[in-house]
C-alpha cells in the first residue's frame, strides 16, 4: 500500500522546526527575548520592569498575558516599548528577531512596529525606521552564517487610535525599496474604524502600496466589511470574526453570507494568529479556532504568531497545536506555507522563487524523511 507521508500526523516535532514556514503577521514589540529585555532595561535605565530575572520576567509575561485582563496585557507592551527608545536598542531586537525567526525555520517573514512609539527619547520616526532596517539585515547574515536563509521584510504600523497614519503611510512609501513591504493599522478595534484612516490609504493606493488592516479580531463583521470595501485592505489582521458570516444549516452544510463568499473569492488573505486569538477571546480554544473551518472551505487562510514572548510561542508551537487540534500533516503545513507566500507583500517573482526553490523542496524532502523513518520502523 501507498502511504503519503505528506498525511501523516502528528508531525515529529523536529520536522515541525526543520519545515519552511513564511510569517505574515509578528509584532517586533511582542517578540523580544527575555533576557534583552533585561538588558536593555539596565542599559537604557529603565527603571519600571516587574521583574529583573530572565525566566521570572518571562513568566510574568506569560501571566499577564493570559490573565484575562486587557490592561495587564497591554502593560507588558509597555515594557517591551519602554526598553526600545534607541537605536541601538532596536538594532539588537531586530537583529534578534531574524535569528530566532531563521532558527525556527522560517524563511519569509513580514515583522511590524509602529515607528510613532520609539519616539521617547528624542529619536525621529526616520531614525527609528533606519535602526530596525540594519538590524534585520545583521540578523539575516547572522542566520546564514548558522545555516539558516531567511528573509525579512517590514510592515510599519500606524497605532488606530493616533492620528499619525498618513504620515507613516508616508514613511512606508518613502522606503519602500530599502526593506518596508507594507502598512498596517492596529490597536483598540472598537470604537477606532479602519475609515478614520481613510487618507493614509487612500494615498498608499495612489502609490501603488500594499496594506494589511488589524481587523475582525476583537470587533466583527462591520470592521473587516470597512477595511476591505472602504479602505481597500490587501490583506487581513486575523480577520476570525468572518465565521459570524458562515451558517451551518440543519443538514451540517456551511452557508455563507454575502461577505464571507467575498472574502473567499476574491482570495483576501486571512493573518490568522491561533494562540493569541485565544489568549484575547477571538477563539475559544486551539481544538474550537476558526481556521479548521476556513480551510475546509478553502479561505486563504494563513498561520502566524502575533506576539512570541507574550504568548510564549513560535511558528513551530502554532503548528505543532494545530497539527495535534486538526490532525494536520506537512501536507496541510505546506499548503498554510505556500498561501502565506502566495499573500506576501513581495514582488511576484520573488514569492515564487521562494515557493519553487524553498518550500516546495524541502517539503518534499521532509516527507521522504517521514517516509523513511516509518519503514524503519515497519
Ligand atoms: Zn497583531
Amino acid at each position: 500500500m501507498f502511504l503519503d507521508a505528506g498525511t501523516i500526523t502528528p508531525v515529529p516535532a523536529d520536522l515541525v522546526r526543520r519545515a519552511p514556514k513564511v510569517l505574515l503577521h509578528d509584532h517586533l514589540d511582542g517578540g523580544l527575548r527575555p533576557q534583552t529585555v533585561v538588558d536593555l532595561a539596565a542599559e537604557t535605565g529603565y527603571p519600571d520592569l516587574p521583574e529583573q530575572d530572565a525566566d521570572a520576567l518571562a513568566r510574568w509575561f506569560a501571566a499577564a498575558a493570559f490573565s484575562g485582563s486587557l490592561e495587564r496585557y497591554l502593560e507588558t507592551f509597555k515594557h517591551t516599548v519602554g526598553v526600545t527608545q534607541t537605536a541601538e536598542a532596536l538594532r539588537r531586537v531586530a537583529r534578534e528577531c531574524a535569528e530566532d525567526l531563521a532558527a525556527d525555520g522560517v524563511v519569509y517573514a513580514e515583522v511590524r512596529y509602529a515607528p510613532e512609539l520609539h519616539l521617547e527619547k528624542g529619536l525621529e520616526v526616520h531614525q527609528v525606521v533606519e535602526a530596525v532596517l540594519a538590524g534585520f539585515a545583521e540578523g539575516q547574515r547572522s542566520a546564514v552564517a548558522a545555516g539558516h536563509r531567511i528573509r525579512v521584510g517590514v510592515l510599519l504600523t500606524a497605532m488606530r487610535t493616533a492620528t499619525h497614519s498618513r504620515q507613516i503611510a508616508e514613511l512606508a512609501v518613502d522606503y519602500r525599496d530599502a526593506g518596508v513591504v507594507g502598512f498596517d493599522i492596529a490597536g483598540a478595534e472598537a470604537g477606532f474604524p479602519p475609515t478614520r484612516h481613510l487618507d493614509a490609504f487612500e494615498y498608499l493606493r495612489r502609490e501603488n502600496a500594499h496594506f494589511t488592516i488589524h481587523a475582525g479580531e476583537a470587533f466583527g463583521l462591520p470592521s473587516i466589511w470597512e477595511a476591505l470595501q472602504w479602505c481597500g485592505a490587501d490583506r487581513l489582521g486575523h480577520g476570525v470574526r468572518i465565521v459570524d458570516d458562515i451558517e451551518i444549516g440543519p443538514d451540517g452544510e456551511p452557508h455563507l453570507g454575502r461577505l464571507a463568499a467575498y472574502v473567499r473569492d476574491r482570495r483576501i488573505p486571512l493573518e490568522m494568529c491561533p494562540s493569541s486569538n485565544v489568549q484575547t477571546g477571538a477563539a475559544e480554544s486551539i481544538e474550537r479556532h476558526p481556521i479548521g473551518l476556513l480551510r475546509r472551505l478553502g479561505f486563504r487562510v494563513t498561520v502566524n504568531t502575533d506576539n512570541r514572548l507574550m504568548s510564549g510561542t513560535s511558528m513551530s508551537k502554532e503548528f505543532e497545536l494545530l497539527n495535534e487540534a486538526f490532525g494536520y500533516g506537512l501536507n496541510d503545513m505546506q499548503w498554510f506555507t505556500i498561501n502565506a507566500m502566495k499573500s506576501s507583500f513581495l514582488p511576484f517573482d520573488e514569492r515564487l522563487s521562494i515557493i519553487n526553490d524553498q518550500i516546495k523542496p524541502q517539503y518534499s524532502a521532509l516527507r521522504a524523511v517521514l517516509a523513511e523513518r516509518l519503514t524503519e520502523r515497519s
